[in-house]
């Protein structure tokens, strides 16, 4: 098997980006901070690799504060976002808090606080049930923004003709998915008022149009990433889309595909934004175990996006 050849088409950007590096660094210099344990509201990013990496350093990891038995320990949201009701509850608690979301997310937050001020009535495109969608939901009052999730849903959404409404999405979608989306909420709403700067995160659409360009001259190709990460699973379905149907997510228990790999001359790699680059670095490892491979990495844009940690810990 070690002869066949084997050409990887290397998507970059992809893995990290900064709201996930700066959401890892939060916990890190929190910990070193206030020493070990300190608490982790819900994964900090999905993977699994960096979340038992922090658990190795003293993070323990929970889903919600009544959780913690000793409320004097530290506690860090993830970079998700969380529901305004979450800090309010820590602050009664008497907790020490340091806020891990993500700017990109705080920026969507403040958008719908800003719109309702406005009087807007808010529709968000995202899917339901992702920590991310539950947080911005949660910055307002109940009723105050209604969730769509696809094309159907959008042809079949109703409000009050009298209604200003505006449209907000979370970071982490399909960048063509959504502008369909938007076309029926459009065509349906004349005046839905738009974001000024798109919802989608600056990582999430540089890793898409990087697996675009690839993904079709690839027999088979494969997005390094956890199954509940987002944005790595929509890489997975931007591959198919973009001509590699043939494509699939590598996340902590897969199984390589040797068999279906011996038939393929080209196939491309890529990583979600909360992968950690060792793990495809690993995966290529174990394809050079067996084929003879080249690699050619195909940058379609350079990232220099930084976020800085909160200044209370440095
Ligand atoms: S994927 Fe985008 S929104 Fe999410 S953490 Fe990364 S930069 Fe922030």
């Amino acid at each position: 098997m070690k002869n066949k050849e084997l050409k990887i088409l290397l998507s970059a950007p992809r893995g990290f980006c900064a709201g996930v590096e700066r959401a890892i660094e939060i916990v890190e210099k929190s910990i070193k901070k206030y020493g070990a344990p300190v608490y982790v509201r819900h994964e900090i990013v999905h993977n699994k690799h960096v979340v038992d990496n922090l658990k190795s350093k003293g993070a323990v990891f929970v889903e919600e504060l009544e959780e913690i038995e000793d409320k004097s320990r530290p506690v860090i949201f993830s970079a998700h976002g969380v529901p305004k009701q979450i800090p309010e509850d820590a602050s009664n608690y008497e907790m020490t808090y340091v806020d891990a979301t993500c700017p990109l997310v705080s920026k969507v937050h403040r958008e719908a606080e800003n719109l309702f001020k406005l009087g807007y009535h808010i529709i968000l495109i995202g899917h339901k049930n992702h920590p991310e969608v539950i947080g911005t939901m949660g910055q307002l009052k109940k009723g105050s923004i209604d969730l769509i999730q696809n094309e159907e849903e959008a042809e079949n959404y109703q409000i009050d003709n009298g209604k200003k409404i505006a449209y907000i999405t979370q970071t982490t979608l399909s960048v063509d998915d959504t502008k369909e989306i938007i076309k029926v909420l459009k065509r349906k709403f004349p005046n839905l008022k738009e974001p000024m700067k798109e919802d989608i995160c600056y990582a999430t659409t540089n890793r898409q149009m990087a697996v675009k360009e690839i993904a079709k001259n690839c027999d088979m190709f494969f997005v390094i990433g956890s199954r509940n990460s987002s944005n790595s699973v929509r890489l997975v379905e931007v591959a198919k889309k973009s001509g590699c149907e043939n494509a699939y997510l590598i996340h902590s228990e897969s199984k390589i595909p040797f068999e279906e790999i011996e038939n393929c001359r080209t196939i491309g790699i890529s990583s979600g934004a909360s992968a950690p680059e060792i793990l495809v670095k690993n995966f290529i490892n174990e394809l050079k175990n067996n084929f003879s491979i080249t690699i050619d990495e195909i940058e379609i844009i350079k990232e220099n996006v930084v976020f800085k940690v909160p200044n209370k810990l440095n």
